[in-house]
């Protein structure tokens, strides 16, 4: 396997570089806190301490450069459809209707698109390799 550009073999598959940087990271952060204060009555002492928790996906440059093509979100056209159910009560019938609408068209193009054009850019992922010499990006 060799770069179709500089012919150098120090290459590598997009799907692996994507896959080796990404991580599902969780991370847990401790704070504590003390506090002296000298009031009217004496010496009061508090303290406190809180621990938060962060999750998340942790990517390098390399593997964001490297993702592959997103799918639509057929979430969204539902998520339009819902708004106009919630607004029908106080906005009258139209809104849901033109909701349905948007939501309708939306989710058909989605489709469309998740079933035609998404397919062959996943699979051209898939073949895509990256020069680590010269950069070049190319299928193979
Ligand atoms: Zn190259």
């Amino acid at each position: 396997m060799q770069c179709t550009t500089c012919q150098s073999d120090n290459v590598q598959r997009l799907s692996l570089i994507y896959e080796q940087g990404t991580h599902n990271i969780r991370t847990t952060g401790h704070t504590t806190g003390a506090g002296v204060g000298i009031g009217r009555g004496g010496l009061g002492f508090g303290g406190g301490s809180a621990t938060t928790t962060t999750t998340g996906k942790s990517q390098t440059i390399a593997a964001r450069k490297a993702a592959p093509p997103d799918k639509k979100k057929i979430g969204i056209p539902f998520a339009i459809a819902a708004v106009g159910l919630v607004l029908m009560p106080v906005m009258g019938t139209p809104v849901l209707l033109i909701a349905l609408a948007i939501g309708g068209f939306l989710f058909w193009k989605y489709s469309q698109y998740n079933k035609n054009v998404y397919p062959p850019l996943y699979a051209a992922w898939e073949k895509s390799w990256l020069c680590n010499k010269c950069g070049a990006i190319y299928q193979q």
